[in-house]
Parts: C-alpha cells; sequence; structure tokens
C-alpha cells in the first residue's frame, strides 16, 4: 500500500516551493508597491515573527547541492554584507517591522559560518540593534563541520546563537568522499563534540539517505551514530539528484552509481521513523526528530501563518499576508537594493494572498508539520474545513493517508512518504501544471 498510491511520487524537496505556490504563478512584482505602503502604514499584529537572513557563501560547493550558493570571494562577501545592512535599515524603519517582535531567527545558506567571526558577530549585533528580538528567542545559525572552528562557534555562543544546524549528511567516509565532503566523520563528530562543550544544548544534523552505494544498514549506522551522539535535533532528507548539479552529470558521465530506487527510499523513511522514535526523538515535520523537550520553533513558525521577515537574495517571507520573494542572485539583489530610490526594496515577486490562497497555503504548511488543526483553521478563516475540502479530505481517509478526530487531521506514515503529492491536492491545476514542468522527469 505505501509504495504504490498515487502514479509517481514526488519528492519532499518540491514542498517548499509548493507553499510559496501563488508567487510562482503571479511571476512579476504587482503588488510589491502595496506592501510597500503596508509596511510603512500599518503597525503589526502583535504576534511574534520570524526573521531568516540568506548568506549566499560557502568555502566549497557541494556537487550535490542545489541551493542559491557561490564560492567565497572576501571582497565579494564584504560588499553583500554591505547590501544586507542596507536592506536590514530600510525594514526596520518601517513601522510594520517596528512594531513587530521575533520569536525565532534563522541565518542559512550557504554557509554563514564561510563568513570571517567578526563579520559574523556584527551581524548578529546588527540585527539585534535594529529589530526586536524577543530574549527567549530561537537562534540558529546554519553551519558545515570543516569550516566550524571553536573559536568562531564560541563566538556565535557569545552572541546570543542557542541553536546550530550542522550539514553532515553521512557518517561514510567513503560516501562522504563521493558528496565531495571536506572533512572525515572522526573531524565532523569532534566538532559536534566541541559545541556541545561550549554550552550549546540545541544542536540539529542533517543526514541524507539513499545516497551512491548505501544500503539499509549503513543508513541504521548513520542513526545510530546520531543518536548516540545524544543530539537534540536530526533532520533527515532524501538525496535529491537535481538538474544542472556537477553530481548529476557525474551520474550521466557513469562517475558516480549506486543510487536505489523510490521504494528503497521509502524503505529508508519509514526506517528512519522507526529508529529514531526508538531511541527516543519525535518527529516534529516531515524530515525534523527532535528529543521531546526540544523544538524547532522557526520550522513551526515558518510552515505556520506567522509573518517571516526573510532578507537577502533569493530570500522569501511573508508579511501581514504578502508573499515575496527577493531578487535571485548576488548581482541582481545588489543592484535592486543599492540602486534603488530610498523606500526600495529588492522584492522581485510578491503577490498579496485571497483567503482561498491563504487556506491552501495553511494546509500545505501543516502537513509539512504533518498534522493540520481544524480549530485553528476554523479560527482563522471562519470556515470548517471538512467544509471546503469535504471530497479531497474523504478520499485522502479511505487511502489511508491521513487520519481525522474532531481537532485534528494527521498524515499516517503512507501519508507522510507521500506528503508532496497530498499537499497537490490541494493546490490548484495551473500551480500542478507549473511544479510537473519545474520538477518533472
Ligand atoms: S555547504 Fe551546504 S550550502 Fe554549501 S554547497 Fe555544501 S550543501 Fe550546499
Amino acid at each position: 500500500m505505501v509504495y504504490n498510491v498515487y502514479g509517481r511520487r514526488k519528492g519532499f524537496e518540491m514542498l517548499c516551493p509548493l507553499g510559496s505556490y501563488p508567487l510562482l504563478m503571479r511571476r512579476d512584482a504587482d503588488d510589491r508597491e502595496e506592501m510597500v505602503k503596508f509596511l510603512t502604514e500599518e503597525t503589526s499584529t502583535g504576534a511574534a515573527s520570524s526573521l531568516y537572513v540568506h548568506i549566499p557563501f560557502c568555502d566549497s560547493l557541494c556537487n550535490f547541492c542545489c541551493f542559491y550558493r557561490v564560492l567565497l570571494e572576501e571582497n565579494r562577501a564584504e560588499s553583500y554584507l554591505n547590501t544586507l545592512k542596507t536592506e536590514i535599515m530600510r525594514y526596520s524603519d518601517t513601522e510594520y517591522i517596528r512594531s513587530s517582535s521575533f520569536g525565532s531567527v534563522y541565518i542559512g545558506g550557504g554557509t554563514p559560518t564561510s563568513l570571517e567571526t567578526e563579520q559574523l558577530a556584527e551581524l548578529l549585533t546588527l540585527l539585534r540593534e535594529r529589530f526586536h528580538i524577543l530574549s527567549d528567542a530561537e537562534i540558529t545559525v546554519e553551519t558545515t563541520t570543516h569550516n566550524a572552528k571553536r573559536e568562531k562557534l564560541e563566538a556565535l555562543y557569545e552572541n546570543g546563537v542557542n541553536r546550530l544546524s550542522f550539514g553532515v549528511q553521512t557518517f561514510n567516509d567513503a560516501t562522504r568522499e563521493v558528496l565531495t565532503l571536506k572533512d572525515t566523520s572522526s573531524d565532523a563528530i569532534s566538532v559536534i563534540r566541541s559545541a556541545q562543550d561550549i554550552g550549546f544544548d540545541n544542536i540539529d544534523i542533517d543526514l541524507m539517505y539513499n545516497l551512491p552505494g548505501q544500503g539499509m544498514d549503513d543508513w541504521k549506522r548513520d542513526l545510530q551514530c546520531t543518536a548516540e551522539l545524544g543530539l537534540e535535533s536530526i533532520s533527515t532528507n532524501p538525496l535529491f539528484v537535481a538538474r544542472g548539479t556537477a553530481f548529476a552529470r557525474e551520474i550521466e558521465k557513469g562517475r558516480i552509481s549506486g543510487i536505489s530506487d523510490d521504494r528503497t527510499e521509502i524503505d529508508m523513511y519509514l526506517l528512519a521513523i522507526r529508529e529514531l522514535e526508538s531511541a527516543g526523538y519525535q518527529q516534529q515535520n516531515l524530515v525534523h526528530f527532535m528529543l521531546p523537550e526540544k523544538e524547532h520553533a522557526y520550522a513551526k513558525m515558518r510552515f505556520g501563518q506567522c509573518d517571516c521577515l526573510a532578507l537577502g537574495a533569493s530570500a522569501w517571507g511573508f508579511l501581514g499576508g504578502y508573499l515575496y520573494g527577493n531578487a535571485r542572485g548576488i548581482a541582481r539583489y545588489t543592484e535592486s537594493v543599492i540602486a534603488g530610490a530610498e523606500s526600495e526594496y529588492p522584492v522581485s515577486r510578491c503577490a498579496r494572498l485571497s483567503k482561498d490562497e491563504m487556506m491552501r497555503r495553511y494546509i500545505i504548511g501543516s502537513l509539512h508539520s504533518i498534522s493540520i488543526d481544524r480549530d485553528e483553521f476554523t479560527r482563522l478563516f471562519g470556515v470548517e474545513l471538512t467544509d471546503v475540502f469535504r471530497e479531497r479530505i474523504k478520499g485522502l481517509l479511505e487511502r489511508g493517508l491521513i487520519v481525522s478526530d474532531d481537532s485534528t487531521i494527521m498524515l499516517t506514515d503512507a501519508g507522510k512518504v507521500w506528503c508532496t503529492n497530498v499537499a497537490e491536492e490541494f493546490c490548484p491545476d495551473q500551480c500542478v501544471a507549473i511544479f510537473e514542468k519545474m520538477f518533472g522527469d
């Protein structure tokens, strides 16, 4: 049953862009002027927001990576940080952001720790000076193990960073080489131990599965090794071979082989759920497993209805009902911040969401978090979820993809496996067609 629910299984990598679907259907900056006016004049609702800052630099480029990132060059990084500073000043001067408070901050990339320690410290100070970051806010910095030197981690800790997310991918050294990772598993473990020693008590590591040559036993060892490190959070993602990556080219040339089929990927995901739950972790969303007393506040807020102020090249955010995407690429981003008029923002796409789009976005975000809160849906939209999407929900229940009680709709394990297909059921046909083009075979 779990292997054959829809014709073709859509990967987890589609779920995030699916949540931003109205933007893809309205490619222009239609509503940007309206959003700028809104930010200038309105005050926030008072609910805590999240803050995302994109640092698009890495000091080495992994062959499989399809994120927007470039190789670090000192001058380029300095100039990018200056542009980012201008963007921070512009937003923080608006009425809406002045009256907002931030319950989570996420500095992602790229590899933020490819920056110099002083640059990171300066950025964190500026964020605190210009935004009302709550005293108990979760502040995460993404990093890799090969460039997270102890003094850099200490500086982050001293500057209020209380969560680290390490891109480890695997503890198997042969596979690390295939993935062009720069350090060995024992180096990676000693960096993680050093972060624990400094005092970080909310550490996440990213693991990937369905890697070249990786069998079920190898995957189980990676999971066990991670659990033994006593980390608070583990995220598991299948390898996504994106078109145009060095990794995809190596596969075409026959230099990398041994990636298994969809069935194995499903088995590996289900194994992760079993292994991590038996090691005491709870699944918070499709990919994150956490110790019971911990949570990933940023993910919760980002996939809920909270505002997210997103800064930096290619970042996308959600403010007061406006979904927006920043200019893609450092050059275009810089041009739109620096060359723009005083009131300009680097927003290249912007859409004021209709009630129908808000409802669908709420459902897709909730599916990422595994459950839909029916009461909250009614509170937010003034209608019952089951009244609006009766037939869809009935079909999903019949296929065993969800279970439901009076207050919640939860994905079953089969529903988690097929979550992107489930989410598509709540998207307009036009959006599904766009995604087919983007991610189709
Ligand atoms: S370090 Fe992370 S962001 Fe940079 S290339 Fe590797 S996977 Fe991509």
